[in-house]
């Protein structure tokens, strides 16, 4: 653990856990620019810390590195969150908030692997809320997905839609929900929380500085896309051009990660004024887009081709999926205003700046 002390102590300190990640990175930077202390905790199982520098540069705040910690470590270690929160109080900054990030997100990998999804997603957050617990701090923000409610019936989503998750990582989301819900029932402490169910994240900060770079296989629309038009893949697979959509191809409800990371701020500033209650929320645009639209819009913004074929349907896929965002709208003071071209405009951007990531 690297040992520093803040100089600021008026400020309210969020730990973030899988802060280095993609969603968390973004989240990170507009912590930062509301004056909150950060303590990041990731274990770089699927980021690379060098994005600590970018958040820290785009910030362009003076001597930043004062208000970020940076910890390497595993959530599932109990003893190193005690020592965290430990530290935070004696250096007279106690934690106020967690934002969740951190976990296993392939469905794929859930499939072959589900002892791992079940122990760091589910027995991590166990472990995170026992720790809060003791130390007094009630108030979390945790990543939820839309992926907990399966094969829809009806559309678009609501929050109060049946959560039937059809693969282990949905499943371990629907039980991480579903532990909230006990634990919100405590009478005798004040949890403040909220779920986001997040829709299906897209894009980078629009200097392209910032992005998506998993370490580990992605096999997502976007990051396929552009691996295609820097030439790294050879052609996009659609999977399938027979589902019951306008155009044969399924549909999303894709959101820009500024919007998302948005959300968080606007979830937190809600939080930190709210008595106890557990909000679970649907974050997206609230917008359906084919496959073919998005990569139609993709080669018009960009001004390029991208190769495709049809293939077979994915396994496990669905046809069409996209929110109802109306609680998100009403509770927080937050609304997506980032359009499908900037989605595709800043994917490119990135990609196109950091070929290899951050490395
Ligand atoms: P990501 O993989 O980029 O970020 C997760 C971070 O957690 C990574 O930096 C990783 O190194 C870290 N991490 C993983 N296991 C850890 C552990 N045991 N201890 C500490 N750190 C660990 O993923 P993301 O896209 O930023 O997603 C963040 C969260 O949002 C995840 O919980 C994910 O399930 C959820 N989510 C993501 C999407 C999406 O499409 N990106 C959609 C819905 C929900
Ligand atoms: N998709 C595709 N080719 C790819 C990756 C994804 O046709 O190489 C389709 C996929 O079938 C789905 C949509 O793009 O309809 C979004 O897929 P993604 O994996 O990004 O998100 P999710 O399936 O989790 O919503």
């Amino acid at each position: 653990m690297v040992r520093k002390s803040f100089t600021l102590t008026i400020m309210k300190t969020i730990l973030v856990t899988g802060g280095a990640g993609f969603i968390g990175s973004h989240t990170s930077l507009l912590l930062l620019k509301k004056g909150f202390n950060l303590i990041i905790l990731d274990s770089f199982l699927n980021s690379n810390p060098k994005v600590i520098e970018r958040i820290s540069e785009l910030s362009g705040i003076k001597n930043v590195q004062k208000r970020i910690e940076l910890i390497k470590g595993d959530i599932r270690d109990q003893k190193l969150l005690e020592r965290i929160f430990d530290f935070a109080k004696i250096n007279n900054n106690p934690i106020d908030a967690v934002i969740h990030f951190a976990g296993l997100k392939s469905v794929s990998d859930s499939l072959e692997n589900p002892f791992d999804y079940w122990e760091v997603n589910v027995l991590g957050t166990i472990k995170l809320l026992q720790v809060m617990e003791k130390n007094n701090c009630f108030t979390i923000i945790f990543s939820s997905s839309a992926t907990i409610y399966g094969v829809p019936k009806d559309l678009p989503l609501k929050e109060i839609s049946d959560i039937n998750p059809v693969n282990t990582y949905g499943e371990t989301k629907a039980a991480i929900e579903k532990i909230f819900r006990d634990v919100s029932k405590v009478k005798s402490k004040k949890w403040r929380m909220i779920t986001l169910r997040y829709f299906n994240p897209v894009g980078a900060h629009p200097t392209g500085k910032m992005g998506e770079d998993p370490l580990i296989e992605p096999n997502n629309l976007f990051p396929y896309i552009s691996q295609v038009a820097i030439g790294r893949k050879e052609k996009l697979r659609i999977f399938g051009n027979n589902w019951p959509t306008f155009d044969g191809t399924c549909i999303r409800d894709y959101i820009h990660i500024m919007d998302l990371a948005e959300s968080h701020i606007a979830s937190l500033e809600f939080l930190l004024k709210s008595s106890s209650l557990l909000l679970n929320l649907n974050i997206g645009t609230g917008i359906g887009r084919s496959v073919l639209e998005i990569v139609k819009t993709f080669e018009k913004v960009n001004n390029l081709v991208i190769p495709y074929s049809f293939v077979e349907r994915r396994e496990g896929d669905i046809a069409v999926n996209y929110a109802d965002n109306k609680k998100a709208l009403s509770f927080l003071n937050w609304r997506p205003i980032y359009t499908l071209e900037d989605m595709c405009r800043d994917s490119w951007k990135w990609q196109k700046m950091n070929p290899n990531g951050y490395k």
